[in-house]
């Protein structure tokens, strides 16, 4: 599965990956005021929450061993 590293020491708490994110991997912890990775299985990494983090906090690392994400699929079968 991939992985969302955050880098804390960066991270604003601007929401933007967040609201980024068209498949609705990424949630928002109130409790720490910051983005986690809700449902990995789910990322097909885009890196559109990468590439929209205005502080470069974001790095998906991408499990190239990982099936196909059925978000990519679905529809199609
Ligand atoms: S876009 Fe970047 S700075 Fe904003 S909440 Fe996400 S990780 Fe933090
Ligand atoms: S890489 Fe794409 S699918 Fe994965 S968490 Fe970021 S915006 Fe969502």
């Amino acid at each position: 599965m991939n992985s969302f590293i955050l880098d804390e020491s960066k991270c604003t708490g601007c929401k933007i990956c967040y609201k980024a994110c068209w498949l609705d991997v990424i949630r928002w912890d109130e409790k720490t005021d910051r983005p986690f990775f809700a449902y990995p299985q789910d990322c097909v990494e885009c890196n559109y929450c990468e590439i929209s983090c205005p502080s470069g906090a974001v790095n998906i690392k991408i499990d190239y061993d990982k099936p196909f994400p059925d978000a990519y699929i679905s529809g199609i079968r």
